[in-house]
């Protein structure tokens, strides 16, 4: 395909999503401007874990986008651009019961089948790989080849590199449409024109694509740990529990007035020597409060994994919000109706790992190129019911 760029750009966000559409566009010679309703990462992007993972999914669309997006990663680290961001790191999947361990012999299988590299450990190769773990653990299994990165450096990153100053405190109200295309924007500050509009707006997508019921938040509370630099270089990747499994699909449980929470531990050993646990899963978008019902399961489940943990202090808590689609695939695509607009968004718990690389695919779509992930499953033509804040 010929390629063929816009002149000028309007990126709506400054998440992983949007910076990372403004870096793609900026590489292209585009003249982007990246609108923002607050600051650069201040919503799920700044509140996340950060595996850059296939660890936890199914084979399928989302498997097949999270293998490209592990890759993407992989070559701007190669590149230098991610260098001394990208921590490349196994995931430990463990069972601590029987019936962990026969969740996790199918899900083995499931990942095996796509070509993923994982290895299967007993309870005696995983006490000899990682000595931390409790004895308690009954087996693990290596998924090689991932990755951990925290996204708000991620953002800081690509827009240095794109030379950009976001557009602060300055929401997009709506959309400026005429003709099967969108002109621009209105924003607070008055009105903004370009050839292409790439909306990576996160939760704020809803109102603009003027979709009800479509999204859904998933509040995640997690914790950061003092320094412990033994402990941390003993842990040879991150632990996710056999019932991390569990917890995406249907295992959430409400107590009466509360919304429902489901908790999957997983232990992220950080280059500082910290550790990052989290977290849990709530149908709430709450994103202000942490509660100590949330963080002292999470504690006590880190410690039965890893008892070391006990000798650790707790240094902060805090909570972000996952914006879930309700088919549980992201809207990653040209919108409906109009030839020059884009949404990328609605990565729920994946858009650390897929961010970058959905942002890439909707600016090849931009610049006629071929997108670098099949897109359609992720095609917002599915919701008929899209009708652009206009
Ligand atoms: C607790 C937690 C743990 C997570 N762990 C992981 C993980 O381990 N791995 C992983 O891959 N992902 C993880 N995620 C998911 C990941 O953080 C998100 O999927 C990703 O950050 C989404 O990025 P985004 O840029 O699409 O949206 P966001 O980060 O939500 O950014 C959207 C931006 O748009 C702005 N905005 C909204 N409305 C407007 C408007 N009208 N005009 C202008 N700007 C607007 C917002 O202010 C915001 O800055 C986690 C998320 C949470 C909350």
């Amino acid at each position: 395909m010929k390629s063929r760029p816009p002149r000028s750009a309007i990126v709506i966000g400054s998440g992983i999503s949007g910076a990372a559409a403004a870096y793609f566009l900026a590489r292209r010679g585009v003249d982007v401007e990246v609108l923002e309703a607050a600051a650069p990462a201040a919503a799920a992007t700044g509140a996340a874990d950060g595996a850059v993972s296939v660890a936890s999914k199914r084979p399928g669309p989302m498997m097949e986008a999270a293998l490209r997006g592990i890759r993407l990663y992989r070559e701007l680290a190669g590149e230098g651009l991610f260098a001394d961001l990208f921590k490349l790191r196994s995931t430990f999947i463990v069972a601590s019961s029987e019936q962990e361990a026969q969740v996790l012999h199918a899900h083995a299988d499931a990942l095996a089948s796509t070509g993923v590299h994982t290895e299967r450990l007993s309870r005696a190769e995983t006490a000899r790989r990682f000595p931390v773990l409790s004895p308690n653990t009954e087996m693990a299994v290596e998924v090689h080849g991932e990755g951990h990165a925290i996204g708000y450096r991620i953002v800081h990153r690509l827009l240095t590199a794109a030379g950009m100053t976001v557009r602060r405190d300055e929401p997009v109200r709506r959309l400026l449409v005429s003709g099967g295309r969108a002109e621009g924007v209105e924003t607070s500050r008055g009105i903004l024109k370009a050839d292409a509009v790439i909306l990576a707006a996160g939760s704020g997508s809803a109102h603009l694509l003027g979709l009800r019921d479509t999204f859904a938040p998933r509040k995640g509370q997690l914790l950061v740990t003092e320094r412990a630099p033994q402990l941390n270089a003993a842990m040879p990747g991150a632990i996710m529990s056999g019932r991390y499994l569990l917890s995406k699909g249907s295992q959430k449980t409400a107590d009466a007035g509360k919304p429902a929470r489901g908790i999957g531990l997983v232990i992220d050993p950080l280059t500082t020597g910290q550790f990052l646990i989290g977290g849990t899963r709530e149908d709430t978008d709450n994103h202000r409060t942490n509660d100590l019902d949330a963080v002292s399961r999470i504690l006590a489940d880190a410690v039965a994994l890893v008892p070391g943990l006990a000798e650790v202090r707790l240094l902060r808590s805090f909570a972000g919000v996952r914006t879930a689609v309700v088919d549980g695939l992201p809207l990653i695509g040209r919108l409906p109706g109009l030839e020059n607009t884009y949404v990328t968004t609605g990565f729920e718990g994946d858009g650390i790992c897929l961010g970058p690389v959905a942002a890439k695919a909707v600016v090849e779509l931009a610049c006629d190129e071929e997108p670098s992930i099949d897109l359609a499953a992720f095609d917002p033509a599915r919701f008929a019911g899209i009708e652009v804040a206009a």
